[in-house]
């Protein structure tokens, strides 16, 4: 497929909005409704967990500070219900809290106060990673700025030099590939390429996301295709 393809997300048909602060939630729907059919709206947990279930949004934005629910609570219950991305809205920038919420099942965060063309773009991200998360398992290959990645043939040229990957390697960015557009925490990594209980996850991650990225990135200073969201993990954005 066309990496072309990944740069236009599809819009979601419908979105649930959960925000208790009515002012947002009203700023947030007009802003949704310009790309979005429908824009539903929830100010309770109780209300979400509704929504959730008698209408099966494409996407949620929710906010985590609602009167009947806090934290990754809400998060949680949330994720129990639905598979559609979940763009969490938070006023906490704290690094361990994005992990948490990663790890509870948030595709992505918003810090509050946000702009609208921020939201948007996140929506559409969500939206198109969503879409291409079964295309990007054949997503086999990318060609860009001299590197070549081919995942099918399982070959690698970088400025017209031959890359020899270890199979860790290979696990490590099919990974990411397979989660295009989703930010994956070194424990969530572990989990998938290594699938052993113990070890110094953070480290192992860190080491051999420093040699994929000598292998694959174009400038490994800069990396563009495999970044970094600091404090959370690691994205595979593909090249632009
Ligand atoms: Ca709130």
């Amino acid at each position: 497929m066309s990496p072309a393809l990944l740069t236009e997300g599809p819009d979601p048909g419908s979105i649930l909005v959960v925000e208790d602060d009515a002012d947002l939630l009203t700023v947030l729907t007009n802003t949704l409704g310009t790309i979005c059919r429908v824009v539903r709206t929830a100010s309770t947990l109780a209300d979400a967990i509704r929504e959730c279930t008698t209408h099966a949004p494409d996407i949620v934005v929710l906010d985590l500070g609602l009167p009947d629910g806090d934290g990754a609570d809400p998060l949680r219950r949330l994720r129990g219900l639905t598979d559609v991305p979940i763009i969490v809205l938070s006023e906490r920038a704290e690094e361990d809290d994005k992990v948490a919420l990663l790890d509870a099942g948030a595709d992505d965060f918003i810090i509050k106060p946000c702009g609208a063309e921020e939201l948007l773009a996140r929506v559409r991200g969500q939206m198109r990673r969503s879409a291409t998360s079964i295309a990007a398992r054949s997503w086999a290959r990318i060609i860009t700025d001299g590197v070549e990645i081919d995942l099918i043939a399982q070959r690698v040229v970088r400025h017209g030099e031959p890359q020899r990957l270890t199979p860790t390697e290979w696990a490590l960015l099919r990974a990411l590939v397979l989660h295009s557009g989703r930010a994956l925490s070194p424990r969530q990594l572990w989990d998938l390429v290594w699938a052993r209980e113990f070890g110094d996850f953070a480290t192992h991650v860190r080491v051999h996301m420093t040699h994929l990225r000598r292998k694959v990135e174009p400038d490994p200073s800069m990396p563009r295709l495999i970044i970094t969201e600091p404090g959370v993990g690691y994205r595979f954005v593909g090249p632009s």
